[in-house]
Parts: C-alpha cells; structure tokens; sequence
C-alpha cells in the first residue's frame, strides 16, 4: 500500500462497533467491570483491557495504532502536548549527570526545556546541525541521547539521518528525532536509523489546527546497554518493547501528560488527509519559496529550493519535497511587520501546520526567551518571517505575497 491507501487501509484501521469508518469517543475516565478479581488483571496487564483513561484508552489506542503503522514503529504513546512528548522521551532515559547533544535550530520550546532539565543535573550540548563531524568531539561517557528535528523548525536545517544513527549507535548512544515537521509523508525517520521518533499531532497529523497533542513512536531496535542505562535493566525482558513499557509504567503516566480522547478523535480523523494535505502544502510552499526569492532585498530560506545548502539531502531523503515551512529575511523587523500588516489571507498566530496559511515574527515571539547566540543559531534575525504554508490556491497566496513585498 502507497502512503494514502494506508492511511484509510492500513492494518492499524480496525472495524469499529455497528461498522462506524471512525472510532467512537471514549469520552471516559474510567471503566468499570464486574469483579474485583477482573480490575485486578486489567490493572496488572494480566488481561487487556482499560482502567482508567490516564493509563489507557480505546480512542487514543487508536490513534497510537495509526502513528506507529505510518512511522513503522513497534509501539506508540500519544502525550497531552508535543511537549509533554519530548519530556517524557528524554526523561524516559535521562537520570542526574547525564548529556544531551541536541541540535540548534530546534522549536524554542525544546530549546527552553533543555535549559529547565539543567535544574535536575542533565546537561545539553548543542551542535548547529546533527552531524557526525560535529556530534563526533561533543560525545563522553555521560551522553545518553542525541536529539534533532528532521526539518528544523524555525531552522530549516535537514539532518541527514543514516550517517548520524550509524554513528551514534557505534557508541551506544540513540537517536531522537522530531519529525514534527516533515511528518511520515516526507521521511519515516526509523527506517533510515532513527531510534524514537516524536511529533506534535497538533501540527500536519491534526491538520485543521483543533486540537494540542503529542506522540512518541519507538523503533523497538536500539539495544540498551544496562551499564549506561540502568534503570532500563528490568524492562530488558520486553524487547523491542523495552523503552515503550519503561515509558508506560513509568514517567509518562506518572507524569499525568496523557492525551485527551477527543483530541485523538480529531488527530484520527484529521490525520486521513495528511498526504493530500502534505502533497498540497509542499507544492504550495515551493511555489511560494521560488516566486518570493525572486525580490530582491529579502533572502528566502526553503529546503528544496536550488540555493539551499540543503537541496541535495532535501533531495536524496524527503523526495525534493521541502515541508510546508519558509522563512525569509526582510531587511528589518519594521519591514517584517510592515509586510505582514498587508497580507490579506495569512493570519498571525503562533502554529504551523494548519490548512490555513500562518505567519510569525519569531523573534518576538516564540524566540523572545532565548538569548541572541541561540537565536543566530536557528536561523531568527530581528527582520525574519516564518510562513507556514496552507492549502489556499498557490497562484492567491503568491499574489498576496508579491503585492504585500511591492508594496
Ligand atoms: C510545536 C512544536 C513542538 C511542541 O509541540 P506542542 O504540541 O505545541 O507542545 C515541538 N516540536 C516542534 C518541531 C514543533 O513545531
């Protein structure tokens, strides 16, 4: 099955009660049964079943089901928020005096986290991309975990994702990646060596913008080495499954960040468009990259344009498809504003993967926090715009664009 087909008939999609195409809400905290002695085995996976919707729930199993198919995982949880996804990844294996080597043009929020994980003794390293020769100097005894984006965001940069998991498997160490923002449409990251891969749902897999979520797909083939992680020694038993179950007995439902049934309902139903919208919101994008790089005065970063330094692995990774994200460089942040002000169809709102097109000034806004060396790093100048491209007809969106740069 090609990429659509799976995402209406993939093995994930079961037959739901009285032949509804869609689960139903499960809109529960808990389920009851009949016998004490029934709980019991449910709540001690000694019989399936649901307890209680922090833990476990049928409409948020969906959803799981249907990442991990697409993701070609062994296993998935669904988390509150992508954040609460990327805390419960990273925490998952991380203990006191222990190194991260995360990339730089990351999400501000992953970059704010990395800073509050300092309080609990974990200590990041950032590299400006995640590659071998510059992951290679940064790696001691105490790193326990690389983390990157596939398509930074607001970066653009692309990691090169075989060269890197080779690599860091070599030492022992695995690769995390967010690939919230090439989504499994443009690259499953697991295929090419990654080890955990992590969205945030609320971004292409919902679509329509309704709803915050976030989920963790586990590759199932790292192995752990107990000496370097040891509290992963008594889920060994579980196998392919090891970080999955440790996650799921342990910070993650005690963390409480579990996903809402109804937001999973959403992401399901939003998520069986993700290839039509996926394949309109790339050409959309490249066709916006590629009229808006022709003005002059304003730099157009975009992954699959000619110029980028990375069209080649854009190319090579994602199938020349460079994602739904620009960001350009106006001269000054009053031309950024200035611009803005004249767009007629794209809003001003702090989100990216909507249908509708979205643009952001993100050095006031989601880069207010970090300092300017961070933000140089992700690509954020006081005169930058982020766009994130929607689905409206590529010829308006260019219109609008071009008449607001004229003008
Ligand atoms: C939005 C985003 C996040 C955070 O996800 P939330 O659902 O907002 O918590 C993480 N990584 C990337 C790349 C994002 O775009």
């Amino acid at each position: 099955m090609d990429f659509n087909t799976r995402l209406l008939h993939g093995s994930a999609v079961k037959k739901y009660p009285e032949g509804a195409t869609v689960p139903a809400v499960a809109q529960v905290s808990a389920f009851a049964y009949d016998t004490p002695e029934q709980l019991e085995k449910v709540f001690n996976n000694r019989a399936p079943g649901y307890a209680y919707s922090r833990i476990g729930n049928p409409t948020v199993d969906a959803f799981e089901q249907r990442i991990c198919e697409l993701e070609g995982g062994t296993a998935a949880v669904a988390c509150s928020s992508g954040m609460a996804a990327i805390t419960a990844a990273l925490m998952n294996i991380l203990q006191e005096g222990d190194e991260v080597i995360a990339g730089s043009g990351l999400f501000g929020g992953t970059i704010d986290l990395f800073g509050d994980l300092e309080s609990f003794g974990i200590k990041t390293k950032f590299v400006n991309h995640i590659t071998v020769e510059e992951i290679a100097p940064l790696i001691t005894e105490k790193t326990k975990a690389v983390f990157g984006e596939v398509i930074g965001n607001p970066g653009l940069d692309v990691a090169d994702i075989r060269p890197a998991a080779d690599f860091v498997h070599e030492r022992g160490i695995p690769l995390l990646l967010d690939s919230t923002t090439a989504t499994p449409y443009l690259v499953q990251p697991l295929q090419l060596g990654a080890d955990i891969v992590i969205h945030s749902s609320s971004k292409y897999i919902n679509g329509g913008g309704n709803a915050i979520s976030g989920v963790i797909v586990d590759g199932g083939s790292f192995l752990w080495d107990v000496e370097k992680y040891p509290r992963m020694a008594e889920y060994q038993k579980f196998g392919a499954f090891a970080y999955t179950a440790k996650l799921r007995s342990g910070i993650w439902r005690n963390m409480g960040g579990c996903l809402a049934p109804v937001n999973a309902f959403l992401n399901i139903v939003g998520m069986e468009t993700l290839g039509l919208r996926m394949e309109r919101i790339c050409s959309n994008a490249h066709k916006l990259a590629g009229a808006l790089s022709q003005f002059e005065g304003v730099t157009v970063n975009y992954p699959a344009l000619p110029d980028s330094p990375y069209k080649e692995i854009t190319d090579r990774q994602l199938g020349g498809r460079g994602g739904g994200i620009i960001t350009m460089r106006t001269g000054s942040k009053e031309k950024a504003y200035r611009l803005m002000n004249r767009l007629k169809y794209a809003c001003n709102a702090t989100n990216i993967g909507d249908i509708r097109t979205l643009v952001i000034h993100p050095a006031s806004t989601i880069y207010a926090h970090s300092t300017p060396e961070r933000r140089q790093a992700a690509g954020v100048y006081e005169d930058t715009v982020r766009i994130s491209v929607g689905i409206e007809d590529a010829n308006d969106l260019i219109c609008d664009f071009t008449e607001a740069l004229r003008a």
